[in-house]
């Protein structure tokens, strides 16, 4: 007999963390029968998922001693692609830090997707704080390190206000408000942090997977009006592939 290999291992613990959660055997079913889902080990401790240029639907996971709530976290991603998500990957933007512009985007990317599976994710019976991997309480220390920083301006802090508000994890509600009013607190202004938490929860609230009107309510309060334009893929779509925030323009008027 040959011995088992990594992978083989991992197939025989999936199979048998499926066969003690019914809803996570059923989530698995669901997106293994649009993509196939394929696992892959992690390069780090962070879980990721991606669809691969076979068009399978991969899982990188590391160890973590919540598996399977951290697998279903993976799986509700590809379940929200599968509802008609289309994940952002670039931007062009007029924005003239091209730096900010790329981490919102990512930051919105990630978030957005997590404020609408999360109610998947608790219908499933996880509790709360275990939405995220076991390092999730390292964003504490990070957070209280920007807060206590001096001088940041809305624009330093909207990606990490995106962080404070994040569903599940270890924050309790109660720290989250108290999170929610130093940010406000520290530019003096609290209408673009309003704006921001009410344009996620009517994305929350609706049952369309298109993202555009909140990605754009949030983006303005940036650069409004704004030359942008984000990228469903590397940019190779352009104008196709994407949408635009607010009037459509040609590509050269960025450079
Ligand atoms: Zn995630």
């Amino acid at each position: 007999m040959q011995a088992l290999g990594e992978n083989d291992i991992e197939i025989m613990n999936l199979n048998k963390t499926l066969k003690k959660n019914q809803a996570l055997q059923d989530l698995y079913d669901e997106v293994n029968s649009w993509k196939p889902v394929k696992l892959e080990k992690s390069s780090d401790v962070m879980w990721g998922s991606y669809i691969n240029d076979k068009d399978e639907a991969v899982v990188s996971y590391s160890k973590a001693s919540n598996y399977p709530a951290c697998l279903a976290h993976e799986l509700l991603h590809f379940k929200m692609q599968m509802s008609g998500y289309k994940r952002m990957k670039c931007s062009a933007s007029s924005l003239e830090n091209k730096e900010l512009s790329k981490r919102l985007v990512d930051a919105l990317d990630n978030e957005l997707q997590h404020h609408k599976m999360f109610k998947d994710f608790k219908k499933m019976g996880f509790p709360n704080n275990s939405f995220y991997y076991d390092g999730d309480s390292e964003t504490k220390k990070y957070l209280e390190k920007i807060l206590n920083e001096k001088g940041n301006s809305f624009h330093d802090l909207i990606t990490d206000y995106l962080t404070a508000i994040a569903p599940g994890g270890s924050f309790t509600p109660k720290e989250i408000s108290s999170l929610k009013e130093r940010f406000k607190n520290k530019t003096g202004d609290s209408n673009p942090f309003e704006i921001i938490d009410d344009s996620i929860s009517d994305w929350i609230d609706s049952e369309d997977y298109c993202q555009q009107e909140v990605v754009r309510n949030i983006y303005r309060l940036m650069e409004q009006p704004t030359k942008t334009w984000i990228g469903f893929d590397n940019g190779k779509g352009f104008p196709e592939s994407g949408f635009f925030i607010d009037n459509e323009f040609p590509i050269e008027e960025l450079s």
